[in-house]
């Protein structure tokens, strides 16, 4: 436990606040509540030093898909100024730099304890605050509870029969060794082609002897367009911050370009072909998605014109027809968009293996590979890039109970849920960051809007002397609602992904994102801290 003094509102709690995570979220909060507002706080880790995923993920290609000149925070003027990107895109050696520069810069190591799991967090009627444990045995209590936990932190594998005979090395990519893997020679397999998964397969392909891809669904994915930045570009950057920050902060993915308005759909294909050309040339996913046209996302024909574009990509650069077939989805463009360094072309190397486990499933892992329908796979490393059990996945892992002994498990059980993505009904002063159907965009700018607002709210229920905080159901539900009529309106409800949790084997579609877009979530923010949080109600410390 840190040494600071513990003078907090609220007299017989240990401190202000615990905050939970060191990642971009939980370390912006931990400066904002103890330097900003003075507060005594306590912030946790369960990994040994900061950076959340950056400091997890380190498998090879591993790549950020935000151009790194807004993939940080923004709220420190200096830091922008001061900070010089290498290259367009960021990978995990130069972001975890940048977080451990900001670290050193609000020292705020000094509050954090790390290789510390919180296991439970109980609200306790009768004191009114949180009481905190971890599997360090620490007990504490405070008024606020921020969670900073991740939405894609909690690793996922699939219960493959048989996993734990394999003789080989085996890792999940978001636990990777400090150390690093030695791939040379090796006959190496991997199973999942997501975001993780095309980088990896792409990187790993010249190291390995053999790799053997096992691929569930194809994506489309688009090249990334990475390179180093030059100093002219780098200054162009810097010089524009200002207009760029609002810009990104009213947008809808807040990746930093603005967001088509000219429908796709009607349009002849000459046409549309020549703008995703152009984009396929300059790179980038999300610009892919978002740039190029306004109906993509939304609208089946537009959709399929973009699908036909990458998947005529696939037959031009795959020169196996057979593979060139196996890597085409027919499904929609409707997941978060991929962008890669050489995916595709991959495939025209003569130590890669595609194997459609789709078409015929993995039966079970055995003590020399992955046996398939079609026969075994000799292994000597396998590497699951199965993602994350996206959104609420460390939340369920954490013994979370509100109101009336009600655990956050049995509340989550058919879908998670929240109000404006940072509070929760029955839970009070418990406050997200990133919790469930909060914004889906480039996350950097969604964190910092969620940070500054609750601390605001903190701020706030301070000088009113309040001691409680918490939405009402009705609230919360209505939020649900919302949510949901929005997603509907979209074709991302219509496909398989994490952004509605169906990654997960026998898990129910539910909504996880509000997918109107960063601007107008801030407006919703802004206009509940306008009403005096109207749909929030309050205990005051005198009450007590
Ligand atoms: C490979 C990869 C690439 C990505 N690229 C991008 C990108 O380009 N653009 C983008 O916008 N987003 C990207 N993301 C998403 C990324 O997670 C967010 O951008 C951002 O880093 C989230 O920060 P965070 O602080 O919310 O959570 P995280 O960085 O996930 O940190 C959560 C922390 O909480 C800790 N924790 C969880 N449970 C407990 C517990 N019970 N006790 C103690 N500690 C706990 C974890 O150890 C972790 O350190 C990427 C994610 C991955 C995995």
């Amino acid at each position: 436990m840190s040494n600071q003094a513990r003078s907090t509102t609220m007299p017989s709690a240990d401190f202000d606040a615990i905050i939970i995570g060191a990642g971009f979220g939980g370390m912006y909060m931990t400066h904002k509540l103890r330097d900003e507002l003075g507060m005594s706080v306590q912030s946790y880790d369960k990994d040994g030093d900061i950076g959340g995923t950056w400091f997890s993920n380190r498998y090879p290609g591993i790549l950020s898909d935000t151009e790194s000149f807004y993939y940080c925070y923004s709220f420190d003027k200096e830091l922008l100024q001061e900070w010089t990107w290498k290259n367009r895109y960021v990978n995990q050696e130069e972001i975890l730099e940048y977080l451990e520069h900001f670290a050193d810069r609000y020292e705020i190591r000094k509050s954090y304890q790390f290789d510390t799991k919180v296991t439970s967090a109980i609200f306790n009627e009768i004191t009114n605050l949180w009481d905190i444990e971890t599997n360090k045995g620490d007990k504490v209590t405070a008024q606020h509870l921020v969670t900073g936990l991740g939405l894609l932190s909690a690793t996922n594998i699939p219960n493959f029969k048989g996993r734990e005979t394999f003789k080989g090395q085996q890792f999940h990519t978001a636990n990777w060794p400090h150390e690093g893997v030695d791939f040379s020679g090796k006959r190496v397999g991997v199973i999942g082609t997501g975001s993780t998964g095309t980088q990896f397969i792409t990187s790993t392909a010249p190291l390995a002897g053999h790799l053997t891809v096992f691929q569930r669904s194809p994506q489309y994915t688009v090249p990334i367009g990475n390179g180093p930045i030059s100093e002219e570009f780098s200054n162009d950057i810097k010089a524009n911050y200002d207009a760029s920050w609002k810009q990104i902060k009213g947008s809808m993915v807040a990746f930093g370009f603005e967001e088509s308005t000219v429908p796709a759909a009607g349009l002849p294909v000459e046409e549309t072909d020549k703008v995703f050309e152009a984009a396929w040339q300059s790179g980038g996913g999300f610009r892919f998605m978002f740039e190029t046209f306004s109906d993509i996302a939304v609208d089946a024909g537009a959709n399929e014109a973009a699908c036909t574009f990458i998947r005529k990509k696939i037959s031009e650069i795959v020169n196996d027809p057979e593979t060139a077939e196996k890597l085409k989805p027919y499904d929609l463009y409707a997941k978060r968009p991929l962008c890669d360094s050489g995916y595709y072309a991959t495939y025209n190397r003569d130590n890669v293996t595609l194997v459609d486990v789709k078409a015929h499933p993995i039966i079970e892992i055995t003590p020399k590979g992955v046996l398939t329908e079609e026969g075994e796979h000799e292994l000597d490393i396998l590497v699951y890039a199965t993602g994350f059990d996206s959104v609420d996945g460390n939340y369920t892992k954490i013994d979370i109970r509100g109101r009336d002994g009600l655990q956050m498990k049995d509340k989550w059980e058919h879908a998670p849920t929240s109000y404006v993505g940072v509070a929760s009904s029955g839970f009070p002063n418990f406050h997200m960051i990133l919790g469930p159907n909060g914004p889906f965009t480039n996350l950097p700018p969604s964190i910092e809007v969620q940070v500054e607002w609750i601390s605001d709210l903190i701020k706030d229920m301070r000088d009113k002397g309040q001691a409680t905080a918490e939405p009402t159901q009705e609230a919360e539900t209505g939020w649900t609602t919302t949510c949901k009529d929005i997603a509907d309106a979209t074709l991302f409800s219509k496909a398989e992904s994490w952004i509605f949790g169906t990654n997960i084997p026998g898990r129910e579609s539910s909504v996880q994102f509000y997918l109107a877009g960063l601007g107008s979530y801030t407006d919703v923010l802004n206009e509940e801290a306008a009403s005096g949080y109207k749909n929030f109600t309050f205990k005051l410390t005198s009450e007590l």
